[in-house]
């Protein structure tokens, strides 16, 4: 692909993949990353949550903008594996209140996670108070009902990627879904008695500061008017290879970390559901080295305090 004549309407699963860098080395018996961190509750209080960041087989769908195929195997996930991570994770952190299963992917791909495990993974976390896990919206179906009702007293939250309510963008991102499909995921889940969490980008590609700020705030709205109860804004991050050529290309621009601010900001101020700001990397989306520490400290305020703290001034930044 010659990065000259990049369009962001032409560019094909083949060509994502071709572009990616090396995925790391990951051991299928161990989760690649875990930790333990406080996070505003449904009960609106601090309450600490376990991620076990699982090793498991790559998702199926190639979107624009994912790097988490890299800690992924290429495999079906042997069975015993998944149990066996989160057993690990459980034996080295503290305990907390809830469980974050996440796996880079899909938990009801059965590739990914073998519902032969499902039993014995359901006795690890049954403890918790939620257990949390991500899913792609056109793989919600009836299975999640039926992990759902063999979790003996934990909530199930899944946490769906809607992105962009934006749809030139959404097919752009080739997510392989509508607006329509996650409404639809989102409010049978609901219905059910699942709670939601949904993931929006800011500033996904081809899109001004000014649109990623008032399409996010477009697409937690939506969210919220579906059924979700808590949004995580995630800043749009270049790091898997067809981001960066997009980049070279004038196509991609990482927001500000101002514009995160902003967006949090204004949809804490609705009071609708809870809205948190995915601080992992945000250093990279600093333009300003003066007033960087103050403004990821300012966000982790809203993040665990749901409130808006008055605004970081900076005089290298806003004169
Ligand atoms: S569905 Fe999620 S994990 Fe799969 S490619 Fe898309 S962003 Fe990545
Ligand atoms: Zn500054």
């Amino acid at each position: 692909m010659d990065h000259q004549s990049i369009n962001l309407d032409s560019i094909t699963t083949s060509d994502i993949e071709h572009l990616r860098p090396p995925r790391n080395d990951v051991d299928p018996w161990k989760p690649y990353h875990l930790l333990v961190e406080p996070e505003f509750s449904r009960a609106k209080q601090l309450e600490d949550v376990t991620t076990a960041f699982l090793t498991n087989r790559e998702c199926p769908f190639r979107c624009l903008m994912c790097d988490l195929w890299k800690n992924t195997l290429t495999k079906p996930t042997p069975r015993g594996a998944i149990p066996a991570q989160i057993r690990f994770a459980l034996a080295q952190l503290p305990p907390a209140a809830h469980i974050k299963l996440y796996n880079s992917g899909n938990f009801f791909d059965r590739a990914a996670i073998p519902s032969d495990d499902y039993a014995e993974i359901i006795s690890l976390v049954s403890g918790f108070k939620t257990v949390i896990v991500e899913n792609h919206p056109k793989l919600c179906g009836p299975v999640c009902l039926e992990f759902r009702d063999r979790l003996e007293g934990a909530e199930l939250e899944i946490a769906l990627g809607l992105e962009t309510i934006h749809e030139p963008t959404l097919a752009q991102l080739n997510k392989q879904m509508t607006v329509d499909d996650f409404r639809r995921a989102a409010e049978y889940l609901r219905s059910a008695g699942i709670y939601v969490r949904a993931f929006v980008l800011l500033r996904p590609p081809g899109m001004t500061e000014v649109e990623g700020i008032e399409r996010a705030l477009e697409s937690i709205s939506f969210a919220f008017d579906v059924g979700a109860d808590v949004v995580s804004v995630i800043p749009t991050r270049g790091g898997n290879g067809i981001m960066e050529r997009l980049a070279e290309a004038g196509a991609f621009h990482p927001p500000n970390l101002r514009s995160l601010e902003r967006v949090l900001e204004v949809a804490l101020s609705w009071c609708r559901g809870r809205v948190f700001a995915d601080v992992w990397d945000v250093n990279s989306i600093s333009h300003c080295t003066n007033c960087v520490s103050m403004r990821k400290d300012r966000l982790h305020q809203m993040n665990i305090t749901q409130q808006v703290p008055p605004h970081v001034s900076c005089e290298m930044c806003c004169l």
